[in-house]
């Protein structure tokens, strides 16, 4: 029998500093002697963004500034360097490799302010980079354990479309090319350190996954190599009810569907890329949350069911601004174009449409986008219907931008009555007003519209009303039901 395998990501503040990177190594340690194991890592914190950063003041012909922040990256890698390893022999190896990275960085930035042009293309090269550096470091401390390890760059494993900036993998090439350079490695004892965030087109061309790509890195692999579960180490304990700093009861939640992990990391719980689970769902291989900071703690599990909870409320997510647009009046009930022209038109300005609610009276269609793409979706609605808004069809288009939308979310929500009724009940309670409300017919999330300043009174209350604070606590009988 093959031993298990655990493809493992560490996350930018997992290995933001040498400490951080000794303590992923000794997880990775740990999980090497009692399994195969292989690590996938982000860039060191900051890293990505100080990189982005460059790549602007290079398109800006900002030559000298650009250059002054990969000597930035550098000493940040420099430093965790000689932190990490005794024998200066061996960091002058690692270092080797290091240098060679930040000398493409270098003149990738050079080209970019020479042209003043930067391609998206070229981000991505830019961009990458810290992953590219960061793996060669975490590989060194596994082996400083010891151990064997190699680091590898994720353009000889993911293939992907070409679509820079958030590319898309393409399984089947992926599955074979992990698979050959991959196994190899672990039958052989040694720990592959993967770069996060990255792949590359079938013609060898980099690509990245979008912000926050490593995630999505990590379950990529984990599909291709058949893993038996994928552990996102962060440096949160997990998913947890609700946003720990606006409800100081809010507890981690031992076990979840992939449904409703994809439905709060849609809802703006920031702990998991919102594409990560869509490689492993196939397969039904578990991905855990983990907090590399206290490796002791369980974390959260995402399982292809998750577990039955009594009242079916896992959790509660908020996003804030938000801007709810109603166009509406009397005069739209007999107007059958309406619903088409105002979601044509979003979708015209590329909006991001968070909440739709229309009541069957049909005097008024409601819905929410983020803030930052109010003002674009207003003006395009004001011209679509500027005639009808003439002619008294449409009385208004009108915009409230002091809002946010709480969702109460779980699985098994769906078919559990009573959960509407707590829900505004809770509200009732805490004195807060609801705009509007959504629930789809999946029945896995109910959303609302309140004001912004009502959201942590919300938040509490609901947490209350569901005693989502036991929600650690609860151990389900075998029937899968909490009593
Ligand atoms: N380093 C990349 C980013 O900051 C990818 C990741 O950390 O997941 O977006
Ligand atoms: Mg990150």
């Amino acid at each position: 029998m093959t031993r298990r395998l655990q493809v493992m990501k560490f996350g930018g503040t997992s290995v933001g500093n040498a400490e951080c990177i000794a303590r992923a190594a000794k997880i990775v340690a740990q999980s090497a002697r009692e399994g195969r194991c292989v690590a996938v890592v982000s860039a060191m914190s900051g890293v990505t963004n100080r990189l982005i950063e460059a790549a602007r003041m290079a398109e800006a012909g900002n030559r000298s500034g650009a250059l002054a922040s990969i000597e930035e990256v550098r000493a940040q890698h420099e430093s965790a360097l000689n932190a990490l390893l005794e024998d200066e022999s061996e960091r002058a190896g690692v270092r080797a490799r290091l240098e060679a990275v930040l000398a493409e960085g270098s003149r990738f930035c050079e080209g970019t302010a020479l042209l003043r042009e930067l391609s998206l293309r070229t981000m991505d090269a830019i961009s990458s980079l810290g992953e590219r550096l960061s793996a060669p470091l975490v590989s060194a401390a596994v082996k400083e354990l010891g151990l064997r390890s190699e680091a590898l760059e994720a353009t000889e494993l993911i293939v992907t479309d070409e679509y820079h900036g958030g590319a898309e993998p393409q399984m089947e090439q992926t599955r074979a090319r992990s698979q050959a350079r991959i196994l190899p490695l672990l039958n052989g004892g040694s720990i592959p350190v993967v770069t996060g965030f990255l792949g590359a087109t079938p013609e060898g061309e980099l690509t990245t996954l979008g912000r926050g790509g490593s995630d999505y890195s990590a379950t990529i692999l984990g599909a291709a190599l058949d893993a038996d579960e994928v552990i996102i180490w962060t440096d949160v304990e997990g998913v947890l009810t609700a946003d720990p700093r606006l409800v100081t009861e809010a507890q981690t939640i031992p076990e979840i569907s992939y449904r409703e992990a994809a439905e709060l990391a849609y809802f703006g719980a920031k702990v998991l890329h919102p594409k990560t689970l869509r490689p492993v769902v196939q397969a039904g291989i578990p991905v855990w949350i983990r907090n590399s900071f206290a490796p002791e703690k369980p974390g959260t599990k995402i399982t292809p069911q998750g577990q039955s909870i009594g009242g079916g409320v896992k959790a509660l997510t908020a996003i804030r601004d938000v801007t709810l647009i109603s166009v509406g009046g009397p005069g739209i009930v007999g107007l059958p174009d309406v619903v088409g022209r105002t979601f044509s038109t979003t979708a015209e300005v590329r909006a991001n449409v968070l909440l739709i609610s229309q009541s069957s009276s049909q005097n008024d269609i409601c819905f929410g986008v983020s803030s930052s793409d109010a003002s674009k979706t207003v003006d395009a609605l004001r011209k679509e219907f500027a005639q009808d808004l003439a002619h008294h069809k449409v009385e208004h288009i009108r915009v409230d931008p002091h809002i946010a939308i709480v969702a109460v979310v779980g699985q098994n929500m769906c078919g559990t009555p009573g959960i509407a009724g707590k829900t505004f009940n809770a509200m009732g309670k805490a004195g807060v007003n609801l705009i509007a409300i959504a629930q789809g017919s999946s029945e896995t999330n109910i959303s609302f519209v309140i004001e912004e300043q009502s959201v942590v009174p919300a938040l509490r209350s609901l947490h209350r009303e569901f005693a989502l604070h036991k929600s650690a606590h609860r151990i389900p009988n075998a029937q899968g039901v909490l009593d």
